[in-house]
């Protein structure tokens, strides 16, 4: 979750002009934040910047049923401004983007944590993730790829020497 705080001041560069039916608003908002990091818990404060431009019209229906109005001579610039800066907020927010967040094993925040932090059991984890995604598929892939263009590749010498050493010849001698 990340929010305006309550009280908290805006920047406004507001720009109003005149369209006949209406005034068309070009805002640029820099609004304070503070919210929860969405990986350590941790909270934080930020600010973001948006920028909007909207028709307030004169008249209801002149620019759709969900536009703005005016209220007579005076522009209500909020609703439009919540709206703007809505659409602007992180729905993960992050204390920082490289925030290394908990461990997943022990809850202890990563930033605190010694360089390094593991358990010793992370193996298994490890472990499995390596039968995934391990080198021999990899491997496996790339070579019958490389193979199908070359298909000479396996007779190279070193295979010859292979079949040497293993031939048979030596056990009927003795
Ligand atoms: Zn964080
Ligand atoms: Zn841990």
């Amino acid at each position: 979750m990340v929010q305006v705080p309550e009280g908290g001041e805006l920047e406004l560069d507001v720009q109003l002009e005149d369209v006949g039916d209406g005034v068309l608003v070009t805002a640029m908002v820099t609004a304070p934040l503070v919210g929860e990091c969405a990986r350590c818990l941790d909270e934080f404060t930020s600010s973001t910047q948006v920028r909007f431009r909207e028709l307030f019209a004169a008249v209801a229906g002149a620019s759709g049923d969900d536009g703005y109005l005016l209220d007579g001579d005076l522009l209500d610039l909020e609703p439009a401004l919540r709206d703007a800066l809505v659409l602007e907020l992180p729905l993960s927010p992050l204390c920082r983007p490289d925030c290394t967040g908990l461990c997943s094993r022990c809850g202890i925040k990563l930033a605190d944590a010694e360089p390094g932090h593991a358990h010793p059991d992370d193996g298994g984890v490890w472990a499995v993730l390596k039968d995934l995604f391990g080198p021999d598929d990899a491997e496996r892939t790339g070579d019958d790829r490389a193979a199908d263009p070359e298909p000479g590749s396996n007779g190279r010498p070193e295979d010859t020497s292979l079949t040497g050493t293993s031939r048979p010849e030596g056990s009927k001698e003795r």
